[in-house]
């Protein structure tokens, strides 16, 4: 379970000793020193994680969570809150901040890696390896394959992807936006048509035993996964 992870911590010797552990672990690291820097990053692209440092010069890690919470693009990527403060006052307003979960200085590498695979096991279910079966379309991303009714189905990388981010996703509406940056980690650099041109070829992929039908068009607004489809 890789995840691109944006580090914001103003600390330098901290910022290099989180970074390599969570590479050591396999994660992608992105690095920031202060809130002003990270939301640069994340306009581009979205990380699957955020690990925020509370005390940061200007704007402060729970200032930052909050502002990700509150825009409409940002809302749902994980965030796990950095501190040296351990009082329940201030544990209770990382988390009204939009918080995932909160690690107190000082921890062990152990430690978090743990609390990282739990927000994403909860947060971001497409980031684990999690066999995940809807109406007999079976997908396991551990060996990579996908299953219609016990057959085995072709799909290309992106489309195998894509249905993973729905399966994990089901029965809500994602515009073409929300796909890129979910699927593609980029919303800038991609065209939306692109994302249609995938679907296209995830249903003919899906065709061989109907599974093509679960992938519903919301006419206005994106795609959506059913488990029932009319
Ligand atoms: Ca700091």
């Amino acid at each position: 379970m890789a995840a691109n992870i944006l580090l914001v911590e103003d600390e330098p010797a901290i910022q290099e000793l989180i970074a390599v552990n969570l590479e050591h672990a396999g994660h992608h690291v992105i690095r920031a020193r202060d809130a002003e820097g990270a939301l640069g990053i994340v306009r581009n692209a979205l990380p699957d994680l955020l690990l925020i440092d509370w005390m940061l010069p200007g704007m402060s890690g729970v200032s930052l969570a909050r502002q990700l919470r509150q825009e409409e693009r940002t809302r749902e990527i994980p965030i796990i809150l950095l501190t040296a403060r351990s009082a329940e006052a201030d544990k209770v307003a990382g988390l009204e901040a939009g918080a995932d979960d909160y690690v107190t200085k000082p921890f062990s590498p152990k430690e978090l890696l743990a609390r990282i695979k739990a927000v994403l096991r909860r947060r971001a279910p497409q980031m684990t390896d999690d066999p995940i079966e809807v109406n007999g379309l079976r997908l396991d991303p551990a060996t990579r394959r996908v299953y219609g009714n016990s057959r085995p189905l072709e799909l290309g990388p992106t489309e195998f992807r894509l249905l993973h981010f729905l399966m994990t996703h089901p029965e809500r509406v994602h515009s073409r936006t929300q796909l890129l940056d979910q699927v593609w980690g980029d919303h800038v650099f991609v065209e939306e048509r692109t994302v249609d041109v995938h679907i296209r070829r995830l249903r003919k992929a899906l065709e061989p035993s109907a599974h093509d039908r679960l992938v519903e068009t919301v006419r206005g607004s994106g795609y959506r996964l059913t488990a029932s489809p009319v």
